[in-house]
């Protein structure tokens, strides 16, 4: 049967990683009827795996860190294509937003003195990451729910019912935003268990769902992840900003091959760990590009003085930001001075005394142990690239996260929103990035719903047909096998559009996504609607491709490279680039289009935080010019 259950709301959340938990608090905090729609188990989100903390300049270790230093470090990161409001909004009220988590419950590791403690991370200035030991998310996630039950249990007492104004789908999929003209007005979806589907009738809809990495064969994200909120907004008439940035993270397992992808976090750099090739040296101090020279160590000697005395000696360029670590790492294996499994070696055996590697480190002590074999307090680790996250997102108002493009009632919030960390992101800045922009995100769409002369309503026509594309794989006979598209997908994303790219590939990876796109047209699945992960795989296949396509349409255009995009053919960042931003779009046609924006230009007061020596590495003469 095609029944669809019905569901009222005043703000529906997609996604319950921390930026839609938080959005949804905020939203019924607002009063606000709100559901939370999550494809996986309640609580398993990405949110929940982050390792190593949040950074929020609270300068709790090293005093002299205040807003002023996170935003330079952010656009810095970012090289300095971020959206500056985005990094100024983020820089200035992350302290807040973890202080209010801890009002929630969450209880971060402290100083000596009792404050809250904070981890040196890449790029960071200062030691800056709020954290509990390397398990920072499930704290995050653990807190930001039980602020929901606690919620819910105000409901009860009110209302008689705990979910009254706050309830949660798990384990639904959402496969299509519903419009009444140009306005948001719900969101269909099916039960993964039962594959029944549900209706949600929303004036406001917010998407918290992540990221894009199951795109890639190698990754450290898991099976949810496969850009279903990017997808949702290109076809809702949203754009997508800066898609053709994706991070590698530097450290990734590589050994054994079923665990390939797994990451590894930086706090164990953070906390002292060191790169060697084959050849037992330290190589990243070949690798410190020339923006960077001033704040990094030249000699080891010092790199290792600064862990006890930052402010005396600079750090050690394994803490350059992301992108730089993962070429770096590439360029050792590719001139044969890698690991035996193709990876370089990451150590802290010879660095830390056992039971501190074991204090700081238990996850990675233990995921070691378990999955290879290693032990860490012993021996190095074996370490490669991973796709990991990505920068590219739904293009939104900093303010209020609202979507841009011809839509309304639509807001994004967390690693499915773009132009936060322009072109590279800090570690410990997306988990900060979702309590910023996640409250942001659930107040602003409130405030929308209460602006509304009248209530959008969904065309049952658009249902209708919504499920008859939900419903198309089940129906065909005979068709392509979801799996062996995603293969094929994973191998043209990896080998073409992967970490180092040259025009010729993307042209090639172009092509190749065309194909796939009609193959996905005819994908087939066996079986019927209960639980059948196939027909689910069948129906992401589609976001996937899409949001592939933007990706390796970016990369093409883009001719420079800077962050989480790197053009062998175009080896540096240009000035003229920083000042564009690509625009993702669907045509009428339904086709990928893309479109160039100007970066909006950074006012003189946040200007003035930089020295103008710094400046003229990114920015154009006109541009410093007028300053
Ligand atoms: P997520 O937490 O990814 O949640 C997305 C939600 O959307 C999930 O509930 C998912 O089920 C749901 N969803 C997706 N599609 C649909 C759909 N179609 N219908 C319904 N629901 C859907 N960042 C840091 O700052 N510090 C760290 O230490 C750190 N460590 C990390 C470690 C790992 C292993 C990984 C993978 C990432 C790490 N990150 C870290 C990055 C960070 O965790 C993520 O970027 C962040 O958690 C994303 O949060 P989010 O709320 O945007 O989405």
């Amino acid at each position: 049967t095609t029944t669809t259950e019905r569901h009222l709301y005043d703000v529906v959340v997609i996604g319950a990683g921390g930026a839609g938990l938080r959005a949804a608090i905020e939203a019924r905090l607002a009063g606000k009827r709100t559901a939370i729609i999550s494809k996986s188990l309640f609580g398993k989100a990405h949110t929940v795996m982050a390792e190593g903390g949040a950074a929020a300049a609270m300068g709790n270790v090293n005093s002299r860190d205040n807003w002023m230093v996170h935003f330079r470090d952010t656009m810095r990161g970012g090289k300095f294509l971020n959206n500056f409001r985005m990094a100024e909004l983020h820089a200035k009220e992350a302290p807040e937003r973890i202080w209010e988590l801890e009002t929630y419950g969450a209880l971060f590791d402290r100083t000596k003195d009792g404050k809250i403690s904070q981890r040196n991370f890449g790029g960071h200035e200062y030691p800056r990451l709020a954290h509990v030991g390397d398990r920072t998310g499930l704290e995050l996630i653990r807190t930001l729910q039980q602020k929901i039950v606690s919620l819910q249990q105000e409901d009860f007492a009110e209302t008689g019912s705990y979910e009254s104004r706050i309830r949660v789908f798990q384990e639904t999929t959402i496969t299509e935003l519903l419009l009444d003209g140009d306005r948001v007005a719900g969101a269909f979806g099916y039960y993964r268990e039962s594959g029944d589907f549900l209706l949600f009738e929303a004036p406001a809809v917010v998407l918290a769902t992540g990221g894009v990495g199951r795109s890639y064969k190698v990754t450290s994200n898991s099976w949810e992840y496969t850009g279903d909120g990017h997808a949702l907004a290109l076809r809702a008439g949203a754009t997508l900003i800066n898609m053709e940035f994706l991070q590698f993270h530097p450290t990734g397992m590589v050994w054994p091959p079923s665990v390939k992808g797994i990451l590894v976090t930086e706090s164990v750099r953070g906390d002292g760990g060191v790169l060697r090739n084959s050849e037992g040296k330290r190589f990243m101090f070949d690798y410190v590009p020339d923006v960077f020279r001033k704040q990094y160590a030249e000699t080891e000697e010092e790199a290792d003085r600064w862990y006890t005395d930052p402010d005396n000696n600079r750090r050690p360029p394994e803490l350059l930001p992301r992108d730089e670590v993962a070429r770096a790492i590439n360029s050792e294996v590719k001139a044969g001075r890698g690991s035996p499994a193709g990876g370089v070696f990451l150590d802290v055996s010879t660095r830390m005394p056992a039971e501190t590697i074991i204090r700081r480190l238990p996850s990675m002590h233990h995921q070691f142990k378990e999955l290879a074999d290693v032990d860490i307090t012993k021996e190095p680790m074996e370490v490669g690239p991973t796709c990991h996250y990505v920068m590219g997102g739904v293009e939104v108002d900093p303010d209020t996260g609202a979507a841009a493009g011809s839509v309304r009632g639509l807001f994004a919030a967390g690693e499915v929103s773009g132009g936060m960390h322009g072109s590279n992101r800090l570690g410990g800045n997306s988990l900060s990035d979702l309590l910023v922009f996640g409250k942001r995100a659930g107040e602003h769409a409130a405030a929308y719903v209460d602006s509304l002369p009248r209530r959008p309503k969904p065309d049952r026509v658009d249902v209708a047909a919504a499920a008859e594309v939900a419903l198309a794989p089940l129906a065909r006979e005979q068709g392509e096998n979801p799996y062996t598209l995603q293969q094929d997908l994973q191998a043209v994303m990896g080998d073409l559009v992967g970490i180092i790219r040259r025009e010729g590939e993307l042209g090639e990876a172009l092509k190749r996504l065309h194909e796939l796109r009609l193959r996905v047209a005819d994908v087939a699945a066996v079986g019927g609607r209960r639980y059948n992960p196939g027909w689910h795989l069948a129906l992401d296949l589609r976001n996937m491709l899409i949001v592939s396509e933007c990706t390796a349409k970016a990369a093409l255009e883009r001719e420079e490279s800077r962050g989480g995009h790197t053009r062998e053919d175009f080896p540096k960042m240009s000035p003229q680039w920083r000042r564009i931003n690509l625009v993702c779009s669907l045509d009428e046609a339904g086709e990928v289009r893309l479109d160039r924006k100007p970066v909006p230009a950074m006012p003189p007061e946040l200007l003035d935080l930089f020295d103008r020596s710094e400046l003229a590495k990114y920015l154009t003469d006109e541009e410093l010019g007028e300053e």
